[in-house]
């Protein structure tokens, strides 16, 4: 007999999972200095964190019956997750000077560097 998933069964895994990647990324990105390391890999980690989270509520809202959604429901929960992968990348800048991860507090991204006070590349990560 092949055991099914059930929704409610996969929600604790995947918290515990989706908490461990975080901080698995939090030590390989922001604690590392190297500017070109952290241009390349956190613009892939917030994308890859958002899909996951996408595919997990999607999985959540198809599989189970206390929670189903309509197509429109799905593809506008996408859309968001989305945009907001995107404004992650936006306002995260990383410093050229001091390799340290800036984040603006608004959805501009910032122009110096809150460490070390450089200008920040606004055309990078
Ligand atoms: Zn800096």
């Amino acid at each position: 007999m092949i055991p099914t998933i059930s929704a409610d069964s996969i929600a604790g895994y995947f918290f515990v999972f989706w908490i461990g990647l975080a901080i698995f990324f939090y030590l390989l990105i922001w604690c590392d200095r190297d500017a070109a390391f952290k241009r390349k890999w956190l613009p892939r980690s917030f994308i890859f964190q958002g899909a996951l989270f996408a595919a997990f509520v999607i999985f959540q809202m198809t599989h189970d019956p206390k929670r189903e959604a309509s197509p429109s429901t799905l593809v506008f929960f996408t859309l968001v997750v989305a945009v907001i992968t995107y404004l992650n990348i936006k306002i995260h800048k990383v410093c050229g000077h001091c390799g340290a991860t800036n984040r603006s507090r608004s959805l501009a991204p910032g122009k110096f560097c809150a460490k070390c006070g450089s200008p920040l590349d606004t055309s990078k990560s």
